[in-house]
């Protein structure tokens, strides 16, 4: 059992072989145009080592939340002229993901070209994993791929159900390099140390399970922090708190407590009187009534940023505050600055934690960025990404 890479893949040659690369082009779109093209770029070593090995290449993704209906602000058309552009090369492009339209394109397509489908759900089976639409797909090509990282967490046609009909599949440089970086937080050099933040501790309540056992360290930051708080009494003022998670937060502390480890919680807090960009910002130890957190404090950056100057792994997902708006961005940024720093080998993962790493100017000092926000988190929980499994052979 073990899933082939690239480099295996193409050690057996795939002159001439129609594959099938399911990639994550799942890019912000402004005007009709790429707004951000960093998915794509991250898309571009497979498709180009495809190309070169004189593979016909069949790309496919989604775009958006379309639900099964063809959204024509949706179509993935201006992202095979932006990946046009990117590789240097025609990129063909096909209205329908299955049937007679796509077999005419492919039949036509050279070696070491590149065909992208439309949207794949813009199909209502996509996401359900129809086994009829699954094996539409399959019937396009010799030879699967996978290297949509931010989407293996997801049992969708393209990334499972489809996998069934191949005897030849490969994960991605993509997918092979995060898997590679991940599986550190997952036998991590010791000290580990998790720093989560974010809005909310629901969507990250089983990361925070996962990880309160394993990490040495679980710094907690970000809105999700004042519902442990006040789960603890502490005062919290208007914060964003979830009194339903209360029982859950006391839970991942005692686990913590239970394991050895070290959970760290805010000490000092920069709260405004409301949630605006230009609301006076004021550093306290305490939330008062009427306030609201909307960054951790100098003090607590500044005990983070020691624990990330000691420790020889550090998993980050979820700002420390409201970054957006410069007045509560300053936990963040010296938090950030830390892991930066720090000699251990980071991986930071999420949307907006990418956001705010390249807002700072220092993505170039982390050792991994992940393209996948709830791929990361679900993997480094420990937890079996469908779209890995189904790539063992
Ligand atoms: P990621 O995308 O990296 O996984 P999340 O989506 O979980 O991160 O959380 C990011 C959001 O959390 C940001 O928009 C940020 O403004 C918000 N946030 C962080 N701290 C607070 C806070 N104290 N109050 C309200 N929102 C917060
Ligand atoms: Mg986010």
């Amino acid at each position: 059992m073990g899933v082939q890479t690239l480099d295996d893949l193409l050690a057996r040659g795939v002159r001439g072989q129609r594959v099938f690369v399911r990639s994550d082009l799942n890019v912000p779109l402004r005007d009709g145009a790429v707004a951000d093209d960093s998915r794509l770029c991250a898309s571009l070593p497979t498709l180009r080592r495809l190309c070169e090995a004189g593979a016909r290449v069949i790309v496919a993704s989604h775009l958006g939340r379309p639900k099964g209906e063809r959204v024509a602000t949706l179509s993935l058309r201006p992202v095979a002229a932006r990946l046009a552009q990117l590789l240097g090369a025609g990129v063909a492009f096909c209205d329908e993901c299955v049937g007679e339209q796509p077999r005419a394109a492919i039949d036509e397509l050279g070696a070491g070209r590149l065909l992208l489908l439309e949207n794949l759900r813009f199909y209502a089976g996509e996401e359900r994993n129809d086994p009829d639409f699954a094996k539409a797909l399959a019937a396009l090509a010799d030879v699967y791929v996978n290297d949509a990282f931010g989407t293996a967490h997801r049992a969708h046609a393209s990334t499972e159900g489809m996998t069934a009909h191949f005897d030849r599949v490969a994960a991605g440089d993509l997918l092979n390099s995060e898997l590679r970086h991940l599986q550190v937080i997952r036998e991590p050099n010791r000290p580990l140390l998790v720093i989560l933040g974010g809005a909310k501790v629901s969507d990250k309540l089983s990361v925070l399970e996962a990880l309160a056992p394993h990490a040495d360290v679980l710094a907690i930051g970000g809105a999700m922090a004042y519902t442990f708080i006040a789960a603890n009494g502490g005062a919290t003022g208007k914060s964003l708190v979830e009194p339903d998670r209360f029982d859950a937060a006391l839970a991942v502390q005692r686990a913590a407590r239970d394991a050895g480890r070290r959970l760290l919680l805010p000490s000092d807090h920069v709260v405004a009187d409301r949630f605006e960009a230009d609301a006076p910002a004021r550093v306290v130890a305490e939330i008062p009534d009427g306030a609201l957190g909307l960054d951790i404090g100098p003090e607590t950056a500044k005990r983070y940023a020691a624990e990330a100057r000691n420790a020889r792994t550090i998993f980050w997902n979820g700002p420390m505050g409201v970054f957006e708006m410069e007045a509560f961005a300053a936990g963040t940024r010296t938090v950030a600055a830390a892991v930066g720093d720090s000699p251990a080998t980071s991986v930071v993962g999420g949307g907006d934690s990418l956001a705010a790493i390249h807002q700072l100017g220092l993505a170039d000092r982390i050792d991994h960025l992940s393209t996948g926000g709830g791929a990361s988190l679900e993997f480094v929980q420990g937890l079996t990404l469908p779209g890995v499994a189904a790539l063992e052979r």
